[in-house]
């Protein structure tokens, strides 16, 4: 089902954007070579607890999973990109790292992801990256009342194409609210004039990820981190963002 949220709403949904971009600005300036992603995920903990907010993924246990997820936050390293379980691992460098955290603030949820390199990147690292934000500008400037969500996935599409890379439509965008995944499914490619309408009070994640030269996935032993078929690295952005009649909202924007 899908909910539409009154302007009053959205207002109330701000919080939790607010917070979920505060804590990705942190763990992003706190994330070096040599910090486990063990300490990544207690400092976004710790975050949760002194903001009294709750965790969207600690007790999340979905069909694919094999077990509650039990950490707060996804980490994702090189040919990993979603769902990345933290694990004992210390930051190396030039390492890709996704970062993808939601959490709720006073009964709203918001959710959030960013890709960065730790220490020296690599160039086509830096470019993926630099894709994938493109992507997810153009989708948030796709999502305009009166469109429909194809209009947000061709846009995604097209950034990625232009770069000559796959697309992946297993896992994408979804709506947000009082939990983490409602519908509508964002996905990043499609048709521009399909699908669901763009009503003002939609509020959905957009979520491009894409790897650097193969759409596949496969499920790491830990039972939740998705890596690349063919070992190619990976970056993920994501934001948040309420259909108004003025144009999208960012609620999860970081500045
Ligand atoms: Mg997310």
């Amino acid at each position: 089902m899908i909910e539409l949220r009154t302007p009053t709403e959205i207002e109330q949904m701000r919080p939790a954007g607010r917070f979920v971009a505060d804590v990705l600005v942190r763990l992003a300036e706190a994330a070096d070579v040599g910090v486990n992603l063990l300490e990544l995920d207690a400092l976004a903990h710790e975050m949760i607890r002194g903001r009294g907010a709750e965790s969207c993924y600690i007790d999340y246990h979905p069909s694919f999973g094999a077990m509650p997820f039990g950490k707060v936050l996804c980490t994702s390293v090189n040919d990993a990109v979603l769902h990345g379980l933290p694990h004992d691992y210390r930051l190396r460098d030039g390492d890709l790292l996704s970062l993808d955290f939601a959490a709720s603030v006073d009964g709203w949820v918001s959710d959030s992801a960013i890709s960065l390199v730790v220490g020296t990147p690599d160039q086509q690292d830096l470019d993926l990256i630099d894709t994938a934000s493109r992507a997810l500008d153009a989708g948030i400037a796709a999502a305009q009342a009166g469109g429909r969500i194809g209009d947000i996935s061709a846009a995604i599409a097209a950034v990625a194409h232009g770069e000559g890379l796959s697309i992946n439509t297993d896992f994408g965008g979804h709506g947000v609210g009082r939990t983490m995944h409602g519908d509508p499914h964002v996905p990043n490619n499609g048709r521009a004039g399909r699908g669901y309408p763009l009503k003002p009070g939609l509020v959905i994640a957009i979520e491009p990820w894409f790897l650097q030269t193969t759409d596949k996935l496969y499920t790491d032993a830990d039972g939740w981190t998705l890596r690349s078929g063919d070992g190619s690295r990976g970056a993920h952005m994501e934001h948040t963002i309420a259909i108004t009649p003025d144009g999208p909202v960012v609620l999860t924007a970081r500045d």
